[in-house]
């Protein structure tokens, strides 16, 4: 049975995407087998993997709003035991179109469960917000990767995040747990960054992975080619270190 694993934080920017195709790439090229399914209208996972949101028959839109079963909308990426589940823009509207809807909060769990034996894991890059849209993740998931960027504002909003999974935990899925804290976006050069390493390990304590992402150029790059880092720049730090979390990841999960 594939592992689900939402990856969200409120805040925009904090490298949720860059992590879901990178981690996603990392363990498909270590062969596990990954589906990513994009759950942010933004579409980010998908253009960076190469694949137009906006073009894909299905969406994951269609299996929230629409239950069309996510067998008919999941495409094989072009990159090694990586699947994708497409997001567009329409997703946008899913926030409101959900509200509606009975079982509301468990749409994404109902259309992931027939299909959860084909993968060994199974990523969602969630949207900045903690709407419908990441609450079915929460509904859908084992647990959450929690991303932090490495600047001044890094634990603003987290008690927020950490109340929701509690709330969540109360009702909506009893069983979700944290799979562990991600630093990001790590600059050794400035004394704030190493601050905020202290603090957030501080605050989390063994849940914080041993590997910190760096600021890394090629990771900003490699979207723009439609590529995980590990195809755009294998030897890059950036790649080296989603391998290292991936690593991470599987010694958690065996
Ligand atoms: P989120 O999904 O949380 O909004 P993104 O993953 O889209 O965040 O990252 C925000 C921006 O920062 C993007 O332009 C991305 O390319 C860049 N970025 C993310 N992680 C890194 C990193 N480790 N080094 C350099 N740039 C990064
Ligand atoms: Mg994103």
């Amino acid at each position: 049975m594939g592992k689900i694993i939402a990856i969200a934080n409120q805040k925009g920017g904090v490298g949720k995407t860059t992590t879901a195709i990178n981690l996603s790439a990392s363990l498909g090229e270590k062969g596990k087998k990954v589906l990513l399914i994009d759950s942010d209208p933004q579409g980010n996972t998908s253009s960076g993997l190469g694949i137009d949101g906006n073009q894909a028959e299905n969406s994951t839109y269609d299996c929230l709003v629409n239950e069309v079963p996510m067998q008919d909308a999941i495409v094989k990426t072009d990159y090694k035991n990586l699947w994708l589940c497409p997001g567009n823009i329409s997703l946008a509207g899913a926030e409101l179109e959900l509200v509606e809807q009975k079982n509301r909060e468990y749409q994404l769990k109902n259309a992931v469960s027939p299909i959860r034996e084909n993968y060994d894991f199974i990523i969602i890059d969630c949207p900045p917000s903690l709407g419908l849209l990441t609450l079915n993740a929460f509904g859908a998931a084992d647990s959450v990767l929690i991303p932090i960027q490495c600047e001044y504002y890094a634990l603003e909003g987290l008690s927020q995040l950490t109340r929701t999974i509690k709330m969540v935990k109360q009702g909506l899925n009893k069983d979700l747990k944290i799979e562990g804290v991600l630093l990001t976006m790590f600059d050794a050069r400035t004394r704030l960054a190493v601050q905020v390493v202290e603090e957030v390990r501080k605050y989390f304590g063994a849940t914080v992975y041993k590997t910190v992402i760096p600021r890394n150029v090629r990771l900003s790059e490699a979207p723009s080619y439609g590529q995980p880092v590990l195809a755009f720049d294998k030897r890059s730090k950036g790649a080296k270190c989603y391998q290292k979390l991936a690593g991470e990841v599987i010694k958690m999960n065996t």
